[in-house]
């Protein structure tokens, strides 16, 4: 996926041919040689064979909103079961995600938030977010992706404001390890930019063993890819 794998739309078909060639012989692929989306799809594909991925899973989705909070008023309020939504925040000013946040926690009492700034924000953008989100709503942030540009500005964040954190874009770092740390709550495991269900596997075991939330996200995958990730998180 452009912009978001390392590897190149060649490079995995190459790296895919050549692999299923070795397959066909007999050998198991090596997954940690593959690039990450190849790992990633052969495993999956792999999976199949064995009947190893469950057909029935949760395919509801948590809302994505952008900005508008009508919008998301609407679709939660039809919503059966738990009210979890997720927001992109740090695509406006900070100080109106805040804001917005607040709105929709205060508005719906048993909403729960995701949210995600990609790593937007400096410390003093983060915490003129934070300082708009009433301190007893808080805890209704189930956590907060990267909200800042270094790992360390984050976890200060999060030990400063209570607001718990998650790490996504950090598990694709080479010195990333999963632990449990104050005010980290969550890590975001995309399969498609991490690799192999066997990869996958592990990071969710580490998170379990951490005391973490072991969450399976998507990029921009097709509607295959999409079940596909239901059916692992399942
Ligand atoms: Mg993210």
């Amino acid at each position: 996926m452009p912009e978001f794998s390392q590897e190149t739309l060649p490079q995995a078909q190459a790296a895919l041919s050549a692999t299923l060639t070795q397959w066909q012989t007999g050998d198991v692929p090596d997954d940690a040689a593959l690039p990450p989306s190849v790992a990633f799809g052969l495993s999956c594909a792999l999976a199949e064979c064995d009947a190893r991925l469950p057909l029935a899973a949760d395919y509801r989705k948590a809302p994505l909103c952008s900005g508008d909070p009508d919008e998301l008023f609407a679709l939660l309020q039809g919503m059966p079961g738990d009210k979890v939504a997720k927001i992109k925040v740090g695509l406006y000013e900070a100080v109106r995600d805040g804001m917005i946040v607040n709105v929709l926690l205060e508005a719906l009492p048993d909403l729960t938030l995701r949210l995600d700034a990609n790593r937007s924000w400096t410390r003093v953008k983060a915490d003129g977010f934070a300082r708009y989100v009433a301190p007893e709503l808080r805890s209704r942030i189930a956590f907060l992706e990267e909200p800042c540009k270094t790992r360390e500005e984050s976890r200060a964040f999060a030990r400063d404001t209570g607001i718990a954190i998650a790490w996504d874009e950090s598990l694709r770092e080479a010195d990333f390890r999963v632990q449990a740390e104050p005010g980290v709550s969550a890590i975001i495991i995309k399969p498609t930019l991490v690799g192999s269900l066997a990869r996958c596997e592990q990071l969710v075991r580490e998170a379990h063993q951490a005391g973490l939330t072991a969450v399976v996200s998507s990029s921009i995958e097709s509607s295959l890819g999409l079940t596909q990730l239901a059916r692992i998180a399942q």
